[in-house]
């Protein structure tokens, strides 16, 4: 038997309701903060996310879905959407007709991971960018959308951590110092993170290892080194969360994975859903645009894993949503009506009344069933003695109650039927 592949997972009808109710309450909160919705292709040239995520992050080195297409050009399954989103935004010159440009998107993303539970090859993200703009409100916009959308799904176990990766300048000053307390415990780190000391020394603190959190435990941290001015910007950025009433914790450690980064990076946790507890990650990314090729334009965003949170949700017992009942089954009790049948339900439907029938050429018995399963609100029966004075039998399947209708009589059905 053909499967679908490892770490993908297939959507079934009864659990879109949940899906949708999410992607809603996510329209509408963008819709309320002035984003507006941008789709981008699956696929993008490699050296796109190469570039625009870096080398040497576990991403680009050893997560993406690559492949050379018949043309012989390297293609890769999106990863993640802000430098298709940055790549979009040159590419069209929209940085020329608005200086401040908000996204949002809903899309799939791709990474060849270790299959696990919350961990998955093809998943979802919702998120967004903000770019144009260097503003500390900005940065809280971010933490405050994803955390009004988190909490408009019910969830309670909810940590937000943020932290300040600052200016590159002051950056690169801690590099330094950090790179010094840490050739004194070289030969005690992970080879992993003796790797990452040449290529990406911050994600040290991202080790798992407990020889290196041992070490790390002690190790200078940036937000000690900051600049007055990547300080100003934190401060501001706490006061804007403060007053909006969102909850905070300052984690120092908070380095996230991508090359791009720049002040704010914060993370939403629950403890709701084991291991990989990160719902949703973001921060400020003001080298990305220039970096790839286009005007020198300061960047925030986010993104949010819709599984996970459909997990936590779960967990938690909120988003119930039951499936969309049907708004009436039509049972046929003879087969020569059919056609009757048929052609009944083609008008209403067309009539926005959603519709169902028989095509098995079942007994009256199993339609009924069959109405009940689908939770139909009514039934309509054609066939019988009232057929042949040209009545349907319409019945509210909430109460049992039987109303005679005029066979050619659509509106007076429909007036039942939309009395909802
Ligand atoms: P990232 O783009 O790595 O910052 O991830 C943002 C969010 O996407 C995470 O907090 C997760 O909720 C979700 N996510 C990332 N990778 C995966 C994955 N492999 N499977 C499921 N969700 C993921």
């Amino acid at each position: 038997m053909i499967k679908a592949i490892t770490g993908t997972k297939d959507i079934l009808p009864e659990e879109i309701y949940r899906w949708r109710e999410l992607e809603k309450i996510v329209i509408d909160t963008f819709r309320n903060y002035n984003y507006r919705e941008i789709r981008t292709p699956i696929f993008e040239e490699t050296k796109l996310f190469a570039r625009g995520i870096g080398e040497s992050t576990d991403i680009v080195s050893k997560e993406m879905y690559t492949f050379l297409d018949r043309s012989g050009t390297s293609i890769t399954l999106k990863p993640e959407m802000t430098a298709s989103v940055v790549r979009a935004l040159i590419e069209h010159s929209l940085y020329k007709k608005q200086s401040l440009n908000k996204f949002f998107y809903i899309s799939p993303m791709f990474r060849q991971e270790r299959p696990q539970a919350g961990r998955l090859r093809q998943f979802h993200q919702f998120g967004a960018e903000a770019i144009g703009s260097n503003s500390p409100y900005l940065d809280a916009e971010m933490i405050i959308i994803a955390y009004s959308i988190l909490k408009k799904l019910g969830l309670r176990n909810l940590t937000v951590k943020i932290n300040s990766l600052g200016i590159p300048q002051s950056r690169e000053n801690y590099k330094k110092i950090l790179r010094d307390y840490l050739n004194k415990h070289f030969n005690n780190l992970s080879n992993e993170s003796k790797k990452r000391f040449e290529s990406n020394i911050l994600r040290i603190f991202d080790s798992k290892e407990e020889q290196d959190q041992k070490i790390m435990a002690n190790a200078p941290l940036l937000i000690e080194y900051l600049d007055d001015e990547s300080l100003e910007h934190f401060e501001n950025v706490k006061k804007a969360l403060l007053k909006a009433q969102v909850p905070f914790e300052i984690d120092a450690k908070l380095v996230r994975g991508l090359d791009y980064y720049t002040h704010t990076t914060f993370e939403i946790t629950s403890a709701s859903v084991g291991a990989q507890s990160a719902l949703c990650g973001g921060g400020r990314y003001n080298g990305l645009s220039k970096e790839l090729e286009g005007p020198d334009l300061p960047g925030v965003g986010f993104a949010a894993g819709i599984e996970r949170i459909l997990l936590a949700c779960e967990n938690e017992k909120t988003l119930n949503i039951e499936e969309e009942k049907i708004d009436l089954f039509i049972v046929t009790l003879e087969k020569d009506l059919n056609d009757f049948a048929f052609n009944l339900a083609y008008r209403l439907r067309e009539l926005n009344v959603s519709v169902e029938l028989d095509y098995l050429d079942r007994s009256l018995k199993a339609q009924m069933r069959e109405a009940n399963k689908l939770n139909s609100r009514f039934t309509l029966i054609v066939g019988g003695e009232e057929f042949k004075n040209n009545l349907l039998v319409l019945k509210d399947m909430s109460n049992g109650q039987q109303i005679n209708v005029p066979a050619d009589d659509i509106n007076k059905l429909i007036s039942y039927i939309k009395v909802k």
